[in-house]
């Protein structure tokens, strides 16, 4: 693998495209994983921008072809990594983000160890479920599914390489592209 993997997690409503476009404006040589979903898009989301939005059948059908390197129902809905493109950004010598949830995130660390995991966490859960709120874009038992799911995804932090604390945009924007560069000054093997 001649590019890195830079994969983000933490719980939704915390910010994760907010950090990941705010440095890609500022880092050069990244590309961004468009994720597959079963769920249905946003008012503000578009196709292949932000997720590839695609049936169930068509979802199983990928996953069955092994199109994804990672997958998993989150939410109640179904998301997967695209293998394909990674590996052709790698090969044209990019660095590839992946924003996914926890269970995605091992299942990457299974085949790519040598990835950097970056856990994004709110100052507290209380701030949170403010945030998900100040959305106005998931019905109430969403948000409180979404909360549910935040407790138990901060108990994998310890599973990231990385932690940052999502508290001023600006300063996570700052630690997510200053973790980007150390990576890329690091002396591997
Ligand atoms: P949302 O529905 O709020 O866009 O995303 C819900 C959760 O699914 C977020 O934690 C997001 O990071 C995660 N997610 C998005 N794409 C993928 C993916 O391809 N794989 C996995 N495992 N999780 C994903």
């Amino acid at each position: 693998m001649s590019g890195l993997l830079f994969v983000l997690s933490g719980p939704s409503g915390v910010g994760k495209s907010t950090i990941r476009k705010e440095v890609m404006k500022i880092c050069q040589g990244l590309r961004y994983s468009v994720s597959c979903t079963t769920r249905s898009p946003r008012a503000n989301e578009v196709e292949g921008v932000d997720y590839y939005f695609v049936d169930l059948a068509t979802f199983e059908a990928m996953r069955d072809q092994g199109e994804f390197v990672e997958w998993a129902k989150v939410h109640g809905n179904y998301y997967g990594t695209p293998r394909r493109p990674l590996e052709a950004w790698w090969q044209e010598g990019f660095d590839v983000i992946l924003e996914i949830d926890v269970q995605g995130a091992k299942q990457v660390k299974a085949v790519f160890p040598q990835g950097i995991f970056v856990f994004i966490a709110p100052p507290s859960l209380r701030i949170l479920e403010e945030r998900l709120r100040g959305r106005h874009s998931d019905l109430e038992d969403d948000i409180l599914l979404r909360m549910t799911n935040a407790h138990l995804e901060m108990q994998s932090i310890r599973d990231y390489n990385y932690l940052v604390v999502n508290d001023v945009l600006e300063k996570a924007v700052d630690q997510f592209r200053a973790i980007i560069v150390a990576e890329r000054c690091r002396i591997r093997e």
